[in-house]
């Protein structure tokens, strides 16, 4: 090889190992545990919406603008998940590189056979309907699993070099998953729990994945707050089905279940997160599942 081919082909590893780390934002912190377990070293990731916040309501913060406006891909559930603030920090970003359609921008959620999809007209009579279906993916691991491989065969679009790294991580994660969802329903069937109440339709995806009912919502209509008349209704459920578990999603107020509690002595209530990072040691979404099979099972 002569040194001018010598020259070149050093320049060419130069450039490769210099290349700037891909710059992720993602809407929640569940995605961004995603992210950054699939990106690894090659990527930087930062969510938007803190895991203690109801992530339908997140103010569109200049901050968050500046976030986006360096990003080569932003993260999002999509399914309305984030239709009320995500679009005006997009557009705020002034960022053509992860407008929607281009390839800087991914919602995952259209992509993993959504549950609840809307039947027929649509009325905002029936409350903060999402007519795409329900964007609560995040709570089923197979889902996850999922996600996680769509995620990897963008970042690898947007970074060839690293596409078989990215998917490596991305199987490994979705095999790790599947083989703990198995273990979770084996523990979750022991508890003989088959009924749970909860506030908002947050945890449609972990039920339906693990074999249990949800016969009762503490908010009247999605979106809103729960009227007396409709607790009372609630109250009746749980006595009728013999309800034993109300898990209160932790964003939301919780003085509704002490009246729960004073009506039905029998029923126990729990405060639980519902995405990483939505409580102390939740720091992944193992931990996250891991609580809520706990929380079914008292501990
Ligand atoms: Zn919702």
């Amino acid at each position: 090889m002569n040194k001018i081919n010598v020259k070149i082909l050093l320049l060419f590893f130069i450039s490769l190992t210099a290349q700037a780390k891909l710059a992720v934002v993602t809407t929640t912190t569940d995605l961004k545990a995603l992210v950054s377990e699939v990106g690894g070293e090659w990527i930087t990731v930062d969510a938007i919406a803190k895991g203690t916040q109801d992530p339908h309501f997140i103010e569109a913060k200049p901050s968050y603008m500046t976030k986006t406006s360096h990003a080569d891909l932003v993260v999002s559930i999509g399914l309305d998940l984030e239709v009320g603030w995500l679009p005006s920090i997009l557009r705020g970003a002034r960022n053509p590189k992860i407008n929607p359609g281009e390839k800087g921008n991914l919602e995952v959620g259209p992509l993993l056979d959504p549950l609840e999809v809307a039947q027929g007209k649509i009325s905002r009579s029936k409350g903060d309907v999402h007519p795409f279906g329900n964007p609560h993916v995040n709570l089923d691991p197979i889902r996850m699993g999922k996600a996680a491989v769509f995620i990897a065969e963008r970042l690898g679009q947007l970074d060839p070099v690293h596409m078989t790294s990215f998917l490596e991580k991305a199987k490994a994660l979705q095999r790790r998953f599947e083989s703990k969802t198995k273990i979770w329903q084996t523990r979750i069937d022991k508890t003989k729990i088959k009924k749970i109440v909860t506030y908002h339709k947050t945890l449609t995806y972990f039920f339906d994945r693990f074999h249990l009912e949800n016969p009762a919502i503490l908010e009247p209509k999605p979106g809103i707050p729960p009227t007396s008349g409709h607790i009372l209704e609630v109250i009746q459920v749980i006595k009728d089905q013999k309800i034993r578990l109300v898990m209160v999603e932790n964003f939301f107020d919780s003085t509704v279940t002490h009246r729960l509690k004073e009506e039905v002595p029998f029923v126990r209530t729990a405060d639980i997160p519902v995405d990483v990072d939505g409580e102390a040691q939740i720091n992944n979404l193992d931990d996250l599942y891991e609580k809520l099979v706990q929380t079914l099972e008292g501990k």
